[in-house]
Parts: structure tokens; C-alpha cells; sequence
């Protein structure tokens, strides 16, 4: 869409202030685009200044964190932590270890934080955070180091009722525990100050699980409103961390076939489709060995291995025959030359497990093609969901069962899918999921925030 007058200006004002955030620019844009279709009906957010409040982090915290190698050598890495918006609750946020984190990448997924967190029905505010550390080929030792050192700092900015963070791209049970170890050492207190924890000191079952899971629930339901559902579908699913092994493990469960798998180095194609015992190893290589992909194609026949070719303007693993597409790697794996391909593949599902993986000229294509085509922001939020279950389960010291989680993270995403669906529907745009989700995500922070004057 084409923007004109007080979208345009914001636009403008957002880009001039946060030189150099391309990622944050783009998230915006996105939900500014949506909301434009709220602003005409509601004048009072705009009188209330709402937008140019919401584009700005309450607090955004930057600073050093030194840790030593083994080898005994002082290394220096840079930690963040946005809060961005408090309306409805306590910040909510994953932590980022990867070497290309900065202020720019976290303020985006810190803003798509806050009308997912809303979009949940839980009582989240929005937040995320992390360091360019890359936990890549460290130690144990040197991860333990490193994520004892982040949280010396980081304890004095969080808490159970102010900012609580979770896992993200490079921080998983693994580096939760480090962190989480060194909370309490320095504040002499258990609480429930992270979630993903283990599951003997306060974590929730179905945590590891809730974000792929959740994708799926929520593809499950974009395919009923065509009398669809995933079985016998091929499905093709991109990177091999956390989201994406539990987004298979689903679609397994619902008869689905996925195809493919990728890390940062390549993809690979396994026209057989991925089964319980290759997702096994899947799961062991990537959690325990911390091995590439490519190892997947030396293990079982018939699989083909396809390194990165940074040449290309195309991503090849969006270039096979399918049915749906679970982009679950990272921001922006999908340009406007991937999402023609899918199409022309025959792909008429697309749901985000990654945050922001659709450039926005491949969501322009996905929309113009009445793609069902669910944004992250919508079709991620069960990990965070789990999340907030998990603060529940904490505040009550109640663990609940595994068939208790996932019938709630069930009835999550089904309200989500309907607040989309229906939402969409009330502002003129049936069927367009990311107006959906960013007109229900806006609305409910945005009136909590009327509400608390001018804070
Ligand atoms: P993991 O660290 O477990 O896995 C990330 C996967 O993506 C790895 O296969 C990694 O490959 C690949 N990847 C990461 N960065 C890049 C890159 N720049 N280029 C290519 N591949 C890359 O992270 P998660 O599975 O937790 O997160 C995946 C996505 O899902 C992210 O966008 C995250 O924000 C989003 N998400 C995660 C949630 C969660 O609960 N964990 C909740 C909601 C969203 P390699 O090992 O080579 O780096």
C-alpha cells in the first residue's frame, strides 16, 4: 500500500530518528500500514499521540559484557535489553545470541513483541533483548561465562513483575540455566524471572515445544476455513533450531510431510519426507553435537544437500512443490522472488515460526494472491503463550500437567486465529491476516495505554 499524510509523516519521523535500524523501519511500516485503516475510525489514538509513543522503547538498555575464553584471553561483547512497552504487563521478550544482533534488529522484535504478547489474551508487555555474542564453536565453559557475566548487569533491569525474558535464536535450555543460576546468586532469591526453565527448577512442560506446535495449531486452522487440513501436505519448513524441530515434530503428528531443513551454511531436501527417526537425529545433532545440517544428507540416502550460495537473489529451498511453508530461521529468508516461487510451486499456506522472515514486498505478494498467509507476530505466539503459562504456573507454585499446557496452547491460537479472522473482517479486509493481527494486537495495548494518561 502506498502511504500518504499521517502514515507517511511517521514513517518519515521513525527513519530520521533510528538511522540505520532497517529492520526496525520495516517492522513498522508493516503495522503502520495496517493501522491506518484504525486511525480513520478512531481519531482519538491519534490525538493521544498512540503511534509515535508506540514506536518509541519505554527504556532501551545497552552495555559491556567481559568474559574471558578458555584460552585466557578477555573478550568483549555488547548485551542489550529494550523494553518497549509496559501497557498491559510486565515486558516480555526473548534473549538473542548471534553475532548480528544490534539495536536496530532488537527494537524490531521488540516492537512485533508487543501486539503479540497482546494477541495471546495473556497479561504481557513487550520487550526482547541479547548480545552479537555467537555461541557458535564455544565451549560450555565459555557459554557459562559469557551468560554469567550478561546477567550481572541484566539482574537490575529485570524481575518477575518488570521485565521477564525467555529464550531466542542462540539461547535455549542451555544458556536459561547459566542465566538463571546467576540471577539468584545475585538477587538471593528464586522466582520466576525467566521462563524456559527446566523443568525441576520452575520450568513448564510444553515450553520447548509451544512455538512450533503453536505454528501448526495455527495453520491447522487457517486450513479449516478452506475444509482443508495438513494431512498428505508437503511442507516445506526452513531452519533446524528449536522452532522449526517442534514444528516438524507437528506436523508429523498431523500426517504432514516436510521436506526440508536448514542452517545458516545450506538446506537440505528430503523428498521421502523428514520421519520420527530422522527428526530424532535431527534433534540430537543440532542439540547435543551442535553439528551443520549437511550431516543430515551424509546420514540417510536419497537426501539432497544445497550450500549456501550468497550469488543468488533467491533462496532454493522456497523453490520445490509443496503444499504449505513454515519459514522458522530468522528475519527476512523470504524476499519477493522467494514468495513467486512458493506460489508458483503451488504453495497456499505460508506460517511464520520466525519473526519477521517475509520481506514486505513478499508479504504484498502473498496478500495480492489471497494467500493464507499467517504472520509471525499471529502464528508464532504460542512459545510466548507457554510463556506466560509458565509465569502462571510460577506465581501459583503449581505445575500443571503436559495434557493441561498444550490443551490451553490449543485454545490460544484457535483465539487467535479468530481475532485475526474476525478483526480482519471488521475493518474491511476479510481473510488479510496481517491486518488482523496487528489492528487486535494494537487496539488492546493501545486503549490500556489511553487509559494510564500520558506515561
Ligand atoms: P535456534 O537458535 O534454536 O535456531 C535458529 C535456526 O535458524 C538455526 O537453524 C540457525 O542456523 C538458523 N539461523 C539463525 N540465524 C540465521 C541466519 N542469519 N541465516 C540463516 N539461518 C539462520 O532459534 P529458534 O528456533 O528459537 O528461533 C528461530 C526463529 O523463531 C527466530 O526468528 C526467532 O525469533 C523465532 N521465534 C522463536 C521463539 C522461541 O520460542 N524460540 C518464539 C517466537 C519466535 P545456524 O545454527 O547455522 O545459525
Amino acid at each position: 500500500m502506498f502511504m500518504t499524510g499521517y502514515a507517511a509523516n511517521l514513517m518519515a519521523m521513525v527513519k530520521a530518528k533510528n538511522p540505520n535500524e532497517s529492520e526496525f523501519h520495516q517492522a513498522v511500516e508493516e503495522v503502520v500500514e495496517s493501522l491506518t485503516l484504525v486511525l480513520d475510525r478512531h481519531p482519538e489514538y491519534r490525538s493521544a499521540k498512540i503511534l509515535e509513543r508506540i514506536v518509541e522503547p519505554e527504556r532501551a538498555i545497552m552495555f559491556r559484557v567481559p568474559w574471558m575464553n578458555d584460552a585466557g584471553e578477555i573478550q568483549v561483547n555488547r548485551g542489550f535489553r529494550i523494553e518497549m512497552n509496559s501497557a498491559i504487563g510486565p515486558y516480555k521478550g526473548g534473549l538473542r545470541l548471534h553475532p548480528s544482533v544490534n539495536l536496530g534488529i532488537l527494537k524490531f522484535l521488540a516492537f512485533e513483541q508487543v501486539f503479540k504478547n497482546s494477541l495471546t489474551t495473556l497479561p504481557m508487555g513487550g520487550g526482547k533483548g541479547g548480545s552479537d555474542f555467537d555461541p557458535k564453536g564455544k565451549s560450555d565453559n565459555e557459554v557459562m561465562r559469557f551468560c554469567q557475566s550478561f546477567m550481572t548487569e541484566l539482574f537490575r533491569h529485570i524481575g518477575p513483575n518488570t521485565d521477564v525474558p525467555a529464550g531466542d535464536i542462540g539461547v535455549g535450555g542451555r544458556e536459561i540455566g547459566f542465566m538463571f543460576g546467576q540471577y539468584k546468586r545475585l538477587k538471593n532469591e528464586f522466582t520466576g524471572v525467566l521462563t524456559g526453565k527446566g523443568l525441576n527448577w520452575g520450568g513448564s512442560l510444553i515450553r520447548p515445544e509451544a512455538t512450533g506446535y503453536g505454528a501448526v495449531y495455527f495453520a491447522q486452522e487457517m486450513l479449516a476455513t478452506r475444509e482443508k487440513t495438513l494431512e498428505g501436505k508437503i511442507c516445506l519448513v526452513s531452519g533446524s533450531g528449536n522452532v522449526a524441530q517442534y514444528t516438524i515434530e507437528k506436523i508429523i503428528q498431523f500426517g504432514g510431510k516436510a521436506v526440508t531443513l536448514s542452517d545458516s551454511a545450506g538446506y537440505i531436501y528430503d523428498e521421502a519426507g523428514i520421519d520420527e527417526k530422522k527428526l530424532k537425529f535431527v534433534m540430537e545433532l543440532k542439540n547435543a553435537r551442535r553439528g551443520r545440517i549437511k550431516e543430515y544428507a551424509d546420514a540417510f540416502k536419497g537426501v539432497v544437500y544445497v550450500p549456501v550460495d550468497p550469488k543468488l537473489n533467491y533462496n532454493p529451498l522456497w523453490d520445490h512443490k509443496a503444499d504449505c511453508a513454515f519459514p522458522s530461521a530468522t528475519q527476512n529468508e523470504i524476499n519477493g522472488k522467494d514468495a513467486a516461487n512458493l506460489l508458483r510451486n503451488g504453495v497456499y499456506l505460508v506460517a511464520e515460526g520466525a519473526n519477521m522472515p517475509t520481506m514486505l514486498e513478499g508479504v504484498r505478494i502473498f496478500l495480492d494472491a489471497k494467500t493464507l498467509y499467517a504472520p509471525g507476530k499471529a502464528a508464532n505466539a504460542g512459545g510466548v503463550a507457554v510463556s506466560g503459562l509458565e509465569m502462571a504456573q510460577n506465581s501459583m507454585r503449581v505445575p500443571w500437567t503436559r495434557e493441561e499446557v498444550d490443551y490451553r496452547l490449543n485454545l490460544i491460537m484457535k483465539s487467535i486465529h479468530q481475532a485475526c479472522v474476525q478483526t480482519a473482517e471488521r475493518f474491511g479486509t476479510p481473510g488479510n491476516y496481517v491486518n488482523g493481527a496487528n489492528i487486535a494486537g494494537f487496539l488492546k495495548v493501545a486503549d490500556a495505554m489511553m487509559d494510564q494518561g500520558l506515561v
